[in-house]
């Protein structure tokens, strides 16, 4: 990509943002562990031998590392079933070193993931993806949200004056991504429209948003007139593909050569959205600690005040 002064400034840096939180949640962990002696720590569980989690599931270990946290890593083998599974979360449950617990998923065809993502204690549930945190977001209490969705809304706040009354529409509809992002955005006060695969004319919804929110995992999917002219564009979507000289690039859901000169602000893949779900993984396990630490939750989920 020839370098751009005009496209610089639209660009928005999702690495940047994401390692100025990381160094917040770092310096936020260490008085954590002046107050209480405690360091937070991060269980995360791989099951099967799928290379591209394998990278996911280290590099966030090395993360975790960085920003002062102790990390637990199980990676257990494509053949686990599913009771096996629910054991370990269940010790991970009552484990006190362990503040945050995250399932990467997806699980091998014998485990049910909604099932295995509602044994994880609330408290710990640091993915938000079981059903008591996502009955929290969408009744608008504080709970743990889901980390990729709350790197959008970090990226949208840093990049726009305010939010309130814009049309944000949101192309992809998943529990993990396009689900919370609207919940997160109508607290907001934004005005939400939702397209899926179902949705007659997604292009003519798409064009309407001031922010574009875009998790479909159809990479080139949304193309220049798919643009309102100046929105926000935050593309979520990563796919690898292979290129001619044998080697692969990661690629977004947006047509970005297409989409740049038409938008007002756009996130870069990679280097929008992926970095921000990290940071947020960490944001999140320092604010599982500090409930179970600092409010007299013991490790179980038990408030101490609680009769
Ligand atoms: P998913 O497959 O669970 O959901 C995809 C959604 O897109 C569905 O609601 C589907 O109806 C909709 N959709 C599919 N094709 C469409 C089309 N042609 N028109 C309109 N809607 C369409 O996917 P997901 O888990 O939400 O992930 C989406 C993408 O985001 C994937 O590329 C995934 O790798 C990526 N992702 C990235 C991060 C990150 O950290 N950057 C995190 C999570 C997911």
């Amino acid at each position: 990509m020839k370098h751009d002064p005009a496209l610089s400034e639209k660009l928005i840096d999702g690495k940047a943002i994401a390692r100025r939180l990381t160094d917040r949640v770092k310096a936020e962990a260490e008085t954590l562990r002046e107050r209480t002696g405690k360091i937070p720590g991060l269980a995360v569980v791989l099951v099967g031998d799928d290379p591209a989690s394998e990278v996911y599931v280290r590099n966030k270990a090395i993360q975790t590392h960085r920003a002062g946290m102790r990390s637990f890593m199980h990676m257990l083998p494509e053949t686990t079933s599913q009771d096996e599974l629910l054991e370990l979360i269940a010790r991970l449950n009552a484990d006190p070193q362990i503040h945050g617990i995250l399932v990467q998923l997806p699980l091998p065809k014998q485990i049910d993931p909604i099932l295995v993502t509602n044994a994880i204690a609330p408290h710990k549930d640091v993915d938000g993806l079981g059903e008591v945190n996502a009955g929290r977001l969408s009744l608008g209490i504080d709970g743990l949200v889901p980390c990729t969705p709350l790197g959008c809304l970090i990226l949208l706040k840093e990049t726009l004056p305010a939010l309130r009354g814009l049309h944000a529409v949101i192309i992809g509809a998943s529990n993990l991504v396009g689900k919370p992002m609207a919940q997160l955005l109508l607290k907001e006060g934004c005005t939400v429209s939702v397209g899926h695969i179902d949705t007659k004319d997604a292009r003519a919804l798409a064009r309407e948003g001031d922010i574009l929110v875009v998790a479909t995992g159809k990479n080139g999917l949304v193309r220049g007139d798919w643009i309102k002219p100046g929105a926000t564009v935050i593309d979520v979507g990563i796919t690898r593909i292979a290129l001619p000289d044998g080697k692969t690039r990661l690629v977004g859901d947006v047509a970005f050569d297409e989409a740049a000169p038409i938008a007002g602000h756009i996130t870069p893949v990679p280097g929008g959205v992926g970095p921000m779900t990290i940071a947020c993984l960490l944001h999140n396990t320092l604010q599982a600690a500090r409930k179970i630490l600092e409010n007299g939750q013991d490790s179980t989920g038990r408030s101490e005040q609680t009769p």
